[in-house]
């Protein structure tokens, strides 16, 4: 990064040059940097927080979902989520995701989709993914926004991208850019053709803010299960009781108390419907809201929910949790029947069996996986843009899709084929939409991607 003097009112300074920008330090921004790095490229990672992790730390948002295949026998989710899994157990940070199946604490006692999930500490979370970007040689700069982006005269490449930082507004040049910002701001702001929510009514899923907290007598409630079956883990009678009394003001009815790998808990209990999660005014909605019906749900755990007398909140998330908002819409666009039949693609970059988890409405739906899938380069390729590629939640699929392939193991899948797939374009001088995918597949391998 240059060392520029910002002069104001003036011209926008230029202070970086890099060779790969990443945009968002989410799982796909991570994966994505570090591959591009480890094959030799100059990486910017920019990232408005200060910390890596995306929804994973600043949202508190955990487990890691299941990334073994439907049966929980193998692992699918391997190569760069594999090694970073491997991190955080070596440092008291996270449980082997093998070793854990359907139906316990950890997995909130659902009985389908929810075995082999990856409980982890954020806060190690957010160091190692640090370290591993070091490692790689990726540059990294938080406090940055990506708020605009210009092209190149002819249209067909992004030629700088605009950042709010402290100082300032500042802009990079970058060859090439992967948009990892959840939200697709970059492909946005260049112009390509998007997709939000749902196709037809823009309908987005409902928005959450996460909890963590301490004082749950698990052994009370392990007894429960047992006694009452999985589906009395959600709590709907006690729920049902307090808002007949009016003390249950969250419309989803129904817990998600996830344990994590010490004895503190993740809650996914608030709800934050007809939210757009690309609009600031939005954002404040689901922080004020979510916080509001934490207050609430905490004084009904204590109160109605026996062996949860003593919770005690540890933290809210500072990030609110934005499910579904902008993903490209690319020349081909990944569709729910792929997912229902197992489809195997010839240029695929993963293959994951990740159940779709609708969260329309109020309640939504649940469908778990029979068979696992693939996900295809192509819906990494941003349309008529050829430097940009999109990983993680803002890729090319349609929302029932986007409702099983976001969570965090695909989204480091994604990542790391991004990463690989830009270091190749940047290697071959060639368009994104046209590299040698047989070349990434197979580099990909050498990585431990599981692929068919
Ligand atoms: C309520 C809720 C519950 C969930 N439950 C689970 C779960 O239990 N397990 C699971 O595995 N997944 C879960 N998920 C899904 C998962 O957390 C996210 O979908 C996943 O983290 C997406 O990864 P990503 O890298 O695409 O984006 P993100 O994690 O959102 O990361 C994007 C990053 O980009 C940054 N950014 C955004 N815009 C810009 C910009 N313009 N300039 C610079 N930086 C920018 C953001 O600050 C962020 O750090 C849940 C999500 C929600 C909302």
């Amino acid at each position: 990064m240059k060392n520029v003097k910002f002069d104001f009112p003036g011209e926008i300074p230029l202070i970086g040059d890099p060779e790969v920008l990443v945009a968002g330090g989410g799982p796909a921004g991570i994966a994505a940097a570090c591959c591009a790095a480890r094959r030799g490229r100059r990486v910017l990672l920019i990232e408005r927080e200060f910390c890596l992790g995306g929804t994973g730390t600043g949202g508190l948002v955990g487990p890691f979902m299941t990334s073994s295949d439907p049966e929980g026998k193998t692992q699918l989710i391997r190569g760069f989520f594999r090694e970073l899994v491997d991190r955080l157990i070596a440092a008291d940070g996270a449980l082997e995701p093998m070793s854990l199946e359907n139906c316990d604490a950890h997995s909130s006692w659902h009985e389908f989709g929810h075995h082999n999930l990856t409980p982890f500490n954020p806060e190690v979370f957010k160091r190692v993914a640090e370290e591993m970007c070091q490692e790689s040689g990726v540059e990294l700069l938080y406090g940055a926004q990506a708020v605009a982006v210009i092209r190149s005269p002819g249209g067909e490449r992004i030629r700088r991208v605009i950042l709010a930082l402290k100082e300032g507004l500042a802009a990079v040049d970058p060859r090439l850019v992967v948009d990892c910002t959840g939200d697709g701001d970059i492909a946005a702001f260049a112009g390509c053709p998007m997709m939000k929510g749902d196709e037809t009514t823009g309908e987005m899923q409902a928005a959450g803010l996460f909890f963590s907290l301490t004082g749950i007598d698990e052994s009370r409630l392990q007894a429960r299960k047992e006694a009452l079956g999985w589906e009395s883990m959600r709590f709907e009678k006690e729920i049902a009781e307090a808002a007949a009394n009016g003390e249950y003001p969250i419309p989803r009815r129904r817990l998600g108390l996830y344990k994590a790998d010490d004895d503190s808990w993740r809650a996914n209990v608030t709800r934050i419907p007809d939210v757009d999660g690309t609009r600031s005014a939005d954002l404040t909605r689901i922080a004020v809201e979510g916080r509001k019906q934490i207050g609430a749900i905490l004084k009904f755990l204590r109160k109605y929910v026996k062996g949860c007398e003593q919770v005690r909140l540890l933290a809210s998330a500072a990030v609110p949790g934005v499910r579904e908002t902008r993903r490209i819409k690319g020349e081909f666009i990944l569709r729910e029947q792929s997912l229902i039949d197992g489809e195997r693609f010839p240029d695929a970059i993963l293959m994951l069996s990740n159940s779709r988890d609708n969260h329309f409405g109020l309640i939504g739906k649940y469908i778990p996986s029979t068979k696992s899938y693939t996900i295809p380069y192509r819906v990494l390729v941003a349309p008529g843009v050829e430097n940009l590629l999109a990983a993680g939640r803002c890729v090319s699929c349609d929302r029932a899709v986007l409702s099983a392939i976001r969570v965090m193991p695909p989204c480091f899948g994604m990542g790391q084929a991004a990463g690989n797939a830009a270091a190749l374009a940047l290697e071959t001088a060639t368009p994104c939409a046209r590299i040698d995918v047989e070349e990434l597949r197979r580099r990909l391998r050498a990585e431990n991607v599981v692929l068919p």
